[in-house]
C-alpha cells in the first residue's frame, strides 16, 4: 500500500491529508488560510508534510492548488491578487527539494474534479464538466478519461466567463463574471448591496437569514440559481459532457436550491442539454483532497493532461 500527501489549498484553510491508494484519508490536519502570502502557503504545505510523515511513510506529494498552474513545472502562473508573492512560487521544486518525494500539482477545482472521478459521484464517468463553487467559483473538464490542462493553465475557469455584461466587478480586471454572482462570497455581497446595513460576512450567515425566510435572501438565492442554470447551460452547450458535476463548499448548501435548479436548467436548455445530467458531488469538502492524492498516485502524459 503506497500512502501519498495529499494538500488542498481554499480560500479559508489548507488541508493536509495521508490518504492511501484505495482512497481512504487516514488522518487529517487543517490550517486556517489567514495570511493570504505564497511563502505562507509553501510553508504551511511544508509543514503539512512534515507532520504526516510523523506518523506516515510517505512515498509521493499531491497538492490542489490556487489559481492558473504550469502543471508540468509545477509553478503559479497567475492568480488573481488576494495573495502576495504567490505568482510564480516554485512549489513543484521547492517541495521536491525539501522532501526528496515526487511531487505533482494541479488547480484546486480540477482536483475536486478528479476526486469526484475517483471515488465520489462521477466515480467512472469518462467525460465531466465540473462546477466548482466554493469562496470563488472554478472547474474542471475532463474529457475522454484525461483532465485538460490548457496552454496556460486555464481550461475549464467557468467562474471567469462573462454572465452580466457591465456587472459586478471581478479580481481578475473584467466586470460581470461568474464568481461574481454564484460563488460564497457572492450571496454574502450581493446580499450586502440589497441591505446595506446588514453586516453578514459570511455564506453561513446568509443562510442563516435564507432559513430565517428573510426576502431579501430569498431574493438573492433565486438569482444565483437562475446564474448557475445558466452556467450549467452554457457548460453542456460548451464542453458536451455526459454530466455536469456541481461540486465545492457551497454544494453542501443544496437542499435549498436543487430541485429549483433543476428545474431552471431545463427551461433554460435545449434538446443537447437536457439530456446532460445535473449531479451533486458526493465527497464534500473531501474531493479535492482525494483528487491531489490521486495526482499523486498517477502519471502525467505530455500535453498538459494527466491520465491512469
Ligand atoms: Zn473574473
Amino acid at each position: 500500500m503506497s500512502i501519498a500527501a495529499a494538500i488542498d489549498t481554499g480560500g479559508t484553510k489548507i488541508v493536509g491529508a495521508a490518504v492511501d491508494d484505495s482512497g481512504k484519508i487516514l488522518k487529517e490536519i487543517r490550517v486556517p488560510n489567514t495570511e493570504r502570502d505564497g511563502g505562507f502557503i509553501l510553508r504551511t504545505y511544508m509543514d503539512l508534510v512534515k507532520t504526516l510523515q510523523e506518523e506516515y511513510s510517505i512515498t509521493a506529494i499531491g497538492i490542489g492548488a490556487g489559481g492558473r498552474l504550469d502543471e508540468e513545472k509545477g509553478t503559479v502562473l497567475y492568480a488573481v491578487d488576494i495573495y502576495r508573492n504567490y505568482i510564480g512560487l516554485e512549489i513543484k521544486a521547492r517541495m521536491e527539494e525539501a522532501f526528496g518525494l515526487p511531487v505533482r500539482i494541479t488547480n484546486d477545482c480540477r482536483a475536486a474534479v478528479l476526486g469526484e472521478q475517483w471515488l465520489g459521484a462521477a466515480k467512472g464517468c469518462r467525460n465531466i464538466f465540473g462546477i466548482i463553487l466554493g469562496t470563488g467559483v472554478g472547474g474542471g473538464y475532463y474529457s475522454d478519461g484525461r483532465m485538460i490542462g490548457g496552454v496556460r493553465g486555464g481550461t475549464g475557469e467557468i467562474g471567469h466567463a462573462i454572465l452580466h455584461r457591465g456587472g459586478r466587478k471581478c479580481l481578475c480586471g473584467q466586470q460581470g463574471c461568474v464568481e461574481q454572482y454564484i460563488s460564497g462570497t457572492a450571496l454574502w455581497s450581493i446580499y450586502r448591496e440589497r441591505c446595506p446595513e446588514s453586516q453578514i460576512t459570511s455564506g453561513y450567515e446568509f443562510f442563516e437569514l435564507y432559513r430565517q425566510g428573510d426576502t431579501n435572501a430569498v431574493r438573492v438565492l433565486e438569482g444565483f440559481v437562475e446564474d448557475l442554470a445558466e452556467c450549467a447551460v452554457n457548460c453542456g452547450n460548451l464542453f458536451d459532457p455526459e454530466m455536469i458535476l456541481i461540486g465545492g463548499g457551497l454544494s453542501d448548501t443544496a437542499e435549498y436550491w436543487w430541485e429549483a435548479l433543476l428545474k431552471t436548467y431545463e427551461a433554460l436548455g435545449n434538446v443537447h442539454t437536457r439530456r446532460i445530467p445535473l449531479v451533486r458531488a458526493e465527497c464534500g469538502n473531501r474531493a479535492a483532497l482525494l483528487g491531489a492524492a490521486r495526482i499523486a498516485f498517477g502519471e502525467r502524459e505530455p500535453g498538459s493532461v494527466w491520465s491512469w
